[in-house]
C-alpha cells in the first residue's frame, strides 16, 4: 500500500486504479495501480524520487498518442507528464520547454512569435517529451534535428543533461528507446522568420492533416501503426508502409471493433466496443497481408504496453513497453 500524502501535499493528483483508456488517444486500456498527474519538472522529479525510494515499478506516459495499452491494464504506477499550458522560456536562438508541454501548443506558439524550427510538427498530438523520445517527425523533418540539449531523469531519480548529438536520433528512434530515461525538459534551436509566412504554412499543414488523417478526438487511433520501410536504392527515400498496406488490401481487414482507417491504410481506428486485443490482432493481420503479398516485414511504430496474446506481463518496468 502506497502512501501518496507527500505527493498530494505538493499538488500532485493521484488516481488509484485509473482506467488508462481515459489517457490514450486510442481510448483503450485497463486499470493501472495508480496514475500520478505531473505537470511540471518539479512535480515529475518529486514523483520519480518518491517511487524510486519505495522501489515501486512505474512507467511514464505523455499524451498517450502512440500507445495501445492492454485491456488487462498495467500492474504498475503510471506517471503522466502533461501540462495544460506551455511551459516555455526563450533566450537568443533557443527555446527551453518542459517535456510536459504539448508539441502542437509549442509549434503554434513559435509560429505566432515568428520563430522557425518546429512548424513541421503542427498538429502532431502528444507532448514534447514523447516526441523527443520517439523522434517524432513529418514532411521529412524530425524534432531531433532541432534539439540542442535535454534534461533527463533516470528511473532511479538521478538527473543528467544530454546534448542533442548524444541522443542517437534516427528515423522515429532515440537513445531513450534503448535506455529509458525521462525527458524532463528540452532546449531546441529556433530561427527568427517571417511570422505571417509561418502562420500560413501552419494553417496549410493542419489542413493537410485534416484531409489525410482521422481526427483522433472522434476517431480513436494512434497515428501510423507501422514504421515506413527502409529507403529504396533508386530514390534514397523511405517507402510508405501505407502504400504496401493499401495495395495488399488492408483496408478490407477488420477484427471486432478495430478496422483500418478508410483515409489511410497505415492507421487503425475503432468503433465503440473495440478492445486493445482487437487492435493488436488486426495489426498482426496487416503485417501478415503485406508479408504474403510483398515478402516484406512491417515493424510497429506504435508501442504496446502490458500483456497481449503470446506476451505475458513483464517482470520489470522497463519491459512494460514493447
Ligand atoms: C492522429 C495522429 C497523428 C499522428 N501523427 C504523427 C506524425 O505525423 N509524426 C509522428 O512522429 N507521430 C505521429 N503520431 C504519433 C504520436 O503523436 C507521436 O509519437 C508523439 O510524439 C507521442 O507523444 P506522447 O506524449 O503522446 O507519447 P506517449 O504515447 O504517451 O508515449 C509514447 C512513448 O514515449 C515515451 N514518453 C512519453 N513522454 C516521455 C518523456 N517525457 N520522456 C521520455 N519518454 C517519454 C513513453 O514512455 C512511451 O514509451 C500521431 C498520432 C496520432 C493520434
Amino acid at each position: 500500500m502506497n502512501d501518496w500524502t507527500p505527493l498530494n501535499n505538493i499538488g500532485i493528483a493521484v488516481t488509484e486504479r485509473a482506467e488508462l483508456k481515459h489517457y490514450t488517444t486510442f481510448q483503450l486500456g485497463g486499470p493501472c495501480r495508480a496514475l500520478l498527474d505531473c505537470a511540471t519538472p518539479e512535480h515529475l522529479l518529486a514523483a520519480v524520487e518518491h517511487l524510486a525510494a519505495r522501489k515501486t515499478p512505474f512507467i511514464l506516459i505523455g499524451g498517450g498518442s502512440n500507445l495501445v495499452v492492454s485491456d488487462q491494464g498495467l500492474d504498475c504506477v503510471v506517471l503522466r507528464y502533461v501540462s495544460p499550458s506551455p511551459l516555455v522560456e526563450f533566450s537568443e536562438g533557443l527555446c527551453r520547454v518542459s517535456g510536459s508541454t504539448f508539441l502542437d501548443d509549442l509549434a503554434g506558439l513559435l509560429a505566432r512569435k515568428g520563430l522557425a524550427g518546429l512548424n513541421f510538427a503542427s498538429g502532431i498530438p502528444g507532448t514534447v517529451g514523447g516526441a523527443v523520445a520517439g523522434n517524432a517527425g513529418a514532411f521529412g523533418q524530425q524534432i531531433g534535428d532541432t534539439v540542442e540539449s535535454a534534461d533527463l531523469i533516470d528511473p532511479d531519480g538521478a538527473k543528467r543533461a544530454a546534448g542533442g548529438g548524444d541522443l542517437d536520433f534516427r528515423y522515429r528512434h532515440s537513445a531513450l528507446k534503448d535506455q529509458p530515461a525521462i525527458v524532463s525538459g528540452v532546449t531546441i534551436r529556433v530561427i527568427p522568420a517571417d511570422q505571417r509566412r509561418l502562420r500560413a504554412e501552419r494553417r496549410e499543414i493542419l489542413a493537410t492533416r485534416r484531409r489525410k488523417h482521422p481526427d483522433w478526438k472522434t476517431e480513436p487511433c494512434a497515428g501510423s501503426f507501422f514504421r515506413n520501410l527502409e529507403a529504396a536504392p533508386e530514390t534514397g527515400r523511405r517507402q510508405a508502409a501505407g502504400w504496401f498496406l493499401e495495395n495488399a488490401g488492408a483496408k478490407d481487414l477488420r477484427r471486432g471493433g478495430a478496422f483500418v482507417c478508410p483515409k489511410h491504410a497505415n492507421i487503425i481506428t475503432t468503433a465503440s466496443g473495440a478492445t486493445a486485443n482487437d487492435v493488436y490482432l488486426l495489426s498482426e493481420d496487416m503485417r501478415e497481408i503485406v508479408k504474403s503479398r510483398y515478402g516484406l516485414d512491417l515493424h510497429r511504430e506504435v508501442r504496446l504496453a502490458g500483456p497481449f496474446p503470446g506476451r505475458k506481463a513483464p517482470a520489470k518496468s522497463a519491459d512494460y513497453f514493447w
